[in-house]
């Protein structure tokens, strides 16, 4: 099934909102196996909605529109469409004792713009909204074409989308089938990981898509298999162990799976335990590890030893490496995973140093460059990572590469 997504508001066009619910509904439709090959941003005029409605209606057996059902006058989406199919808008009696109660329980007096949240198209169907006034509205053409209108607040779009119509379209035949597959990387930049999966057209052949979708935690490879072949599952399956094979362990698992999710799987299968040191990523990797649900079986605590001072004071990094090599270094690096392992008493210790800009940086030790530590029951060693200019990025870079070398520690 071939969607495209409208969603409607100027909020959206000058930057003022960023479209999450685009995002939103294309993975949540991409996971049904309904293949979204558009999404117009567009304003809140008459004119451009209707435009839009006749362009995209002919090639998409489902159109699904966010924003503007809301009672205000700014809100036209619903008188826009009726329009355009024609059907008159209705008062409906049960949705409109529904929008009273709504106001009733929250001892606030019935606006008088309400009563058009209980209006609906002719043949149109509302979708009951959970958690707010607005509902949804689902419509299905004479010719099987589908569209779906939703408000444009996230969480309201969310709910019904969860409660009516996931479970519709999944009950409609050649819905619901998965035609994508993502296999999960770290500690593996775009290029190296391309050279390492060498050349792979004749895996993929003509009927199985691979993209790299690289982010701060990692490259994620989707897979997508043309929906029309009937053994799509099965060739998705063929790739990706193809795939899995070449890239051995830079692969941390499927799905929406991260680097920290993934560490807390190898760490709680150990049965070992993980702390960190960490100077220029200043906690972020304890606020990444326990934003896993249950990390406290394994995860003990981060000591955020920003100044040389604390370094000393708490980690027992020696003097002579500040003299020696500098703060940024292996030795310093080594030295804090060592000592936050003993200070916390876990199996395994991480640290980070380095230079997350914009200022700061040397020709020796540009901007972007830091030193990962990790010490375990073997010893301890430190790698070298040079990243990029921005200082958010830096620091989310430096917590992925730390979580990555713990990992690989682990293995
Ligand atoms: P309301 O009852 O609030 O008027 P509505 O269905 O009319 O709801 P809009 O008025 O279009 O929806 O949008 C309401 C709010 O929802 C906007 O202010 C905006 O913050 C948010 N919103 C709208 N569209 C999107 C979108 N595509 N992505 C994320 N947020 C959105
Ligand atoms: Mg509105």
């Amino acid at each position: 099934m071939k969607a495209e997504l409208l969603t409607i508001g100027d909020e959206l066009l000058i930057g003022q909102t960023t479209n999450t619910n685009a995002a939103w509904l294309g993975r949540r439709l991409s996971r049904l196996g309904v293949r979204v090959r558009r999404t117009v941003t567009m304003s809140d005029t008459r004119d451009a909605i209707q435009r839009e409605l006749d362009r995209t209606y002919q090639d998409a057996r489902l159109v699904v529109c966010t924003g503007g059902l809301g009672p205000t006058h700014d809100d036209r989406t619903r008188t826009v469409v009726g329009e355009y199919f024609d059907a008159p808008l209705h008062t409906d009696d049960t949705l409109l004792d529904r929008v009273r109660q709504y106001y009733n329980r929250r001892d606030r007096e019935m606006p008088d713009a309400a009563p058009r949240l209980a209006q609906v198209p002719e043949g149109f169907e509302p979708l009951d909204n959970p958690v707010g006034a607005a509902v949804g509205l689902w419509y299905e053409a004479a010719d099987g074409r589908l569209i779906v209108l939703l408000p444009g607040i996230p969480d309201e779009m969310k709910s019904i989308f969860d409660a009516s119509v996931e479970p519709r379209l999944g009950a409609l035949p050649g819905v619901g089938e998965v035609h994508h597959r993502t296999l999960v990387t770290a500690g593996i930049p775009e290029t190296a990981l391309q050279e390492r999966l060498g050349d792979l057209s004749g895996v993929l052949g003509d009927d199985v898509h691979l993209a790299y979708l690289p982010s701060t935690s990692g490259v994620r490879l989707r897979l997508s298999a043309d929906a029309a072949e009937a053994d799509a599952t099965a060739r998705l399956n063929e790739v990706a162990s193809v795939i899995r094979e070449r890239a051995g362990d830079c692969i941390i698992g499927t799905g929406d799976v991260t680097p920290e999710d993934a560490l807390g799987h190898l760490l709680r299968d150990r049965d070992a335990t993980i702390a960190a040191a960490e100077s220029a990523t200043g906690g972020l990797i304890g606020h990444r590890l326990t934003g896993v649900s249950g990390s406290s079986d394994y995860f003990l605590g981060s000591i955020v030893a920003y100044a040389d001072r604390v370094k000393q004071a708490v980690l027992g990094v020696g003097e002579a490496a500040f003299r020696e090599h500098g703060a940024v270094s292996e030795a310093v690096a080594v030295q804090m995973a060592e000592g936050v392992q003993e200070a916390l008493g876990t199996t395994i210790g991480v640290s980070t140093t380095g230079i997350a800009g914009p200022t700061g940086g040397t020709p020796e030790k540009p901007v972007g460059t830091v030193w990962v530590g990790v010490a375990d029951a073997d010893g301890a060693h430190a790698t070298h990572h040079q990243f990029v200019e921005d200082r958010t990025l830096n620091k989310e870079l430096f917590a992925s590469a730390a979580l990555e070398r713990a990992r690989r520690g682990l293995l």
